[in-house]
């Protein structure tokens, strides 16, 4: 006979419906997590026993729970976050069934210590199968809400049995922690073992969600990562899908569960994790899966999250459309990184490389020594197997390609660029800075230098008094830089009146005979060799910018650029040109190269530098006053164009001793504002003369942002204003268009956007990176200008594949 149907006990009942809530520990840490998340908390902390069965206390500083409500807050289908049924369809918290509590307290000893802000003290109470145990205490406690669960599954041995080792529950619950703590930024989290002195994770609540990764998943996932952001998708319900995905360099043999978040909850969604596992085979090597952080915004309408009693798996309406909508988008970035069409813009290299001591020193004469003794000792093993082409002495393709470029532009810049005689060579390799001298020395000499020096502070001292009105700001950050080049663009066409011819004449100082070579020998050279003794400078505020450059120099990026290989010009647009290094592929921005480049050969070479003298058939065109004209309309500098060019006469001495910045007048009969006319400028580096459309730039922002009160800072200001001069100009493809109405141009200005391209690719590989390897002093702050693209053992797996 079967036994009668009997209706359960309802602690059963409770215990059984509980039981199908919570599993292990894990799941009532994540319901409790929700909670302290909905409670607007900023900082969860956790800490177990057991992994989580002997103890699991979860910390918040939320709002607390009131007073009040502590009597039913662990009864069944009590919750604040839910009135009537149709709110079950909308609601946007995480928890939201009113059961995580209660079931917890079905199965565990639980106890609340609890307090909102309006309360003056915090209240404690414990509970057992959904009922208090006792009225609520008064005690100590904080803002926020600690819950205590105690001896999870007491009275279900069966359960307690099936339960894996404290250690993999552990595990569990560090698992689910780390990955809503990348995804809830702004909160902070942290987990321990009770007793432990330290945490197994850790994350302050103002974490970067790059650093969130990190900490959880580790260097190798959040340092090869890219960016998803999709748009929303009204016709689907899509609200939006954003995360951090894998990128092509990724490999990894453990695969990691992906994390999905719909509408801020942890889920788990097959069916997506396998379409975009799909994805990635055609992009990783075999075997390698991605990581994968997901979060999806869905009308909460259209999600089911009741189809699975832990509401783990979901299930939404559209899905499958959906699905197919984030495989594609997903398949076209990875397709646009794999054509390496597409850059991450922020630094790779700076997770790799820590600031380290200088290797080279702007103070020091033996660079090369320097850089090859450093290769060596930086440079691992390097297994066979991984042996590619790193050797940057190495002729490259290019060099058997007859440069076809030295074209119209090289005809108005009439380079006359003059040898130094290998005496002068041989002096300019030795820097007289780091002898010895010191200050005291130096004051007592009466060297041609120190005439010049103390010729200059005089002229310092009487612009003290001359120009009260300088805001003396010299503070050159990259965005003045940018804004040099957008204004520079805007009055493009308004500089070339000036159509300057530009002849290199006196002494270049330039450290190798090499570069001599390398010009086209095509023509016949046009070199004058003029006799001057190198300046030896002791002034002690450019040593002091010196040793600047020096400290803040960082010795792994220095050795990357000393042993570079100069592989191409990438982007003219945005001046991006790639290097090799090892067997490392790297993105970088040689416009902020080029600036600290220019501003250290600026240091090195001050009072030495070779001359380009600037003439035209209209010696008017070049006067200082047609050239700084058009800031006349800038209203809001208090700074007037004549007061800036008095300003340049007063210290035209000074600025053609240590700059080569000559000034001179059209007419010797009236000397003032109106007649002083721009002659020279400096010649940094042979072969190279920096675009002239940047000449009013240069010259008012001389005027503006020099501080020409303070020795060290004036000379430093127009060290740096050269530098930005001598940025190489942006090439956008319309150049061509804008040149072509304005007709005042001579016909080899006319130089369509393409022959610049090339033009620059030349200068980029013939000039300006071969110095780079020889002097370049990569200082800390260029790390987030040198982006690692690829590592070549990577490219050769994607061969591999094809
Ligand atoms: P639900 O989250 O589905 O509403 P729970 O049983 O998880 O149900 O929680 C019941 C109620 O207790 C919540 O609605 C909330 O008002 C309150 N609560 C629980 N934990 C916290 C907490 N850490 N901080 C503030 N309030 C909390
Ligand atoms: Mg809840």
């Amino acid at each position: 006979m079967p036994g009668r149907i009997k209706a359960l006990d309802e602690t059963v009942v409770n215990k059984i419906a509980a039981g199908e809530i919570i599993i292990s520990p894990v799941n009532a840490l994540k319901e409790m997590m929700e909670n302290s998340i909905d409670a607007n908390s900023t900082n969860i902390d956790v800490i177990t026993k057991d992994g989580g069965i002997k103890l699991l206390q979860i910390s918040d500083d939320g709002s607390g729970i009131d007073k009040e409500d502590l009597p039913i807050l662990c009864q069944r289908f009590t919750t604040s976050k839910l009135n009537k049924f149709e709110d079950l369809q909308s609601i946007n918290t995480y928890g939201f069934r009113g059961e995580a509590l209660a079931s917890i307290s079905h199965i565990a000893r639980v106890t609340v210590t609890t307090k909102t802000k309006s309360d003056n003290c915090a209240w404690k109470v414990s509970y057992a199968e959904g009922k208090m145990l006792g009225e609520p205490q008064p005690t100590a406690g904080r803002d926020g809400t600690v819950i205590l669960v105690e001896d999870l599954f007491y009275n279900m041995p069966s359960r307690l049995r099936s339960l894996r080792s404290g250690n993999d529950e552990y595990s569990k619950i560090v698992d689910v922690m780390g990955r809503y703590a990348v995804h809830s930024e702004n909160i902070g989290f942290s987990c321990k073992k009770l007793g432990d002195s330290n945490f197994t994770l850790a994350i302050r609540s103002h974490a970067k969600q790059q650093d969130r990764i990190r900490i959880v998943f580790g260097k190798n996932v959040s340092s090869n990562m890219t960016e998803i952001a999709m748009a929303d998708d009204i016709n689907l319900e899509l609200k939006s899908v954003k995360g951090q995905v894998s990128d092509l360099n990724f490999v990894m043999k453990k695969s990691v569960t992906p994390t999905f978040f719909i509408n801020n909850r942890l889920v788990s969604c097959d069916p997506l994790r396998r379409s975009i596992y799909q994805v990635y085979t055609n992009y990783l090597p075999k075997g390698s899966k991605p990581f994968v952080y997901l979060s999806l915004l869905i009308n909460p309408k259209s999600v089911d999250v009741n189809v699975h009693p832990t509401k783990r798996e979901v299930r939404f309406l559209n899905q499958d459309e959906i699905i197919e909508k984030i495989t594609t988008y997903l398949n076209e970035e990875l397709s646009k990184l794999n054509t390496s069409k597409t850059f991450k813009t922020g630094s790779l290299l700076s997770r790799q490389l820590t600031r380290s001591q200088p290797v080279k020193s702007l103070n020091s004469s033996t660079i090369a020594a320097n850089n090859a003794s450093n290769a060596s000792s930086l440079n691992k093993k390097i297994y066979e197997h991984k042996l590619v082409r790193t050797d940057a002495n190495q002729r490259s393709i290019t060099t058997f390609l007859k440069p076809n470029v030295s074209s119209s532009y090289d005809n108005i810049v009439k380079t006359q660029v003059i040898p130094s005689k290998r005496k002068i060579l041989e002096e300019s390799f030795h820097d007289p800075t780091i002898d010895s001298n010191n200050s005291e020395q130096t004051n007592g000499d009466d060297t041609l230098t120190n005439k010049i020096l103390k010729r200059s502070t005089r002229s310092v001292m009487e612009v003290n008094e001359a120009t009260a009105t300088d805001d003396g700001s010299v503070n050159i950050s990259e965005q003045t830089i940018n804004e040099v080049e957008i204004r520079n663009s805007v009055t493009d066409s308004n500089d070339k009146q000036f159509n300057p011819t530009v002849e290199t004449s006196k002494t270049d100082v330039d450290y190798e005979e090499e570069s001599i070579t390398q010009v086209d020998e095509s023509k016949p050279s046009e070199y004058t060799i003029i006799d001057k003794k190198r300046t030896d400078v002791n002034l002690s505020s450019i040593k002091t910018l010196k040793e600047m450059v020096d400290n803040a120099s960082h010795m792994e990026l220095t050795n990357i650029f000393a042993n570079l290989t100069y592989v191409g010009l990438v982007d003219p647009r945005r001046r991006l040109a790639s290097i090799q290094y090892d067997l490392k592929l790297f993105l970088v921005d040689y416009g902020a190269i080029c600036y600290e480049l220019f501003y250290q050969i600026g240091l090195t070479d001050f009072a030495n530098f070779g001359q380009i003298n600037l003439c035209t058939e209209n010696e008017e065109s070049l006067t200082i006053y047609n050239i700084l004209k058009s800031f006349e309309v800038l209203k809001d500098n208090e700074i007037s164009i004549k007061s800036i060019i008095e300003q340049f006469i007063t210290m035209r001495d000074m600025l053609e001793e240590y700059f080569s910045i000559k000034i001179d007048f059209i007419d010797k009969d009236q000397k003032d504002y109106k007649t002083a006319r721009l002659a020279s400028l400096p010649l940094l580096l042979k072969r190279y003369t920096p675009s002239l459309s940047k000449l009013p730039f240069f010259l008012y922002r001389m005027g503006t942002k020099v501080n020409w009160k303070s020795e060290e800072e004036c000379l430093e200001g127009i060290l740096k204003q050269i530098a930005l001069l001598y940025i190489p100009e942006i090439i956008t493809e319309d150049v061509d268009n804008n040149d072509m109405q304005d007709s005042t141009m001579i016909d080899s200005v006319k130089m369509t956007a393409v022959a610049k391209k090339e033009k620059m690719a030349d200068l980029l590989e013939n000039v300006i990176f071969p110095c780079v390897k020889r002097r370049f002093l990569a200082p800390d702050t260029l790390l987030k200008d040198v982006a690692e693209i690829a590592n070549l053992p990577g490219l050769y797996k994607v061969f591999e594949r094809c």
